[in-house]
């Protein structure tokens, strides 16, 4: 399947919105609940954290001798870990339908049965 696409209309779901809707996103073509596959989020996760060790390692040498040294190491793997690992969730897009629904109909529903109260 191709990257950023809706799994039931296929509509392409903008990159923006993976990055700031992780944790799901409502389809703009069929209004389906959408989220990242679990293998996306641990690929994200993994090539994020390896991509921020590297820059930690790489920088650590070049700031002993700078002002607290292990600040600078750890403020860029922070850094780059957290620009490496939307990027790769936009790269590989990989969404599935999201199994719950929103719960919003099941409360209307709840309301209604209480009017037949008198
Ligand atoms: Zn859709």
């Amino acid at each position: 399947m191709a990257a950023r696409q809706c799994p039931q209309c296929g509509t392409k779901i903008p990159a923006g919105w993976l990055a700031a809707f992780s944790d799901g996103l409502h389809c703009p073509g069929c209004n389906a609940y959408l989220e990242l596959s679990l293998a996306n989020r641990y690929l994200a996760t993994t090539v994020g954290l390896a991509a921020g060790a590297l820059a930690g390692w790489l920088a650590a040498p070049a700031a002993q001798d700078e002002f607290p040294g292990w600040v600078l190491p750890l403020l860029l793997s922070f850094l780059v870990f957290s620009l490496v690992s939307p990027l790769v969730t936009i790269l590989v897009g990989d969404l599935v339908l999201k199994a719950e629904e929103a719960p919003a109909p099941a409360v209307a529903e709840a309301a209604h049965s209480h009017d037949h109260h008198s």
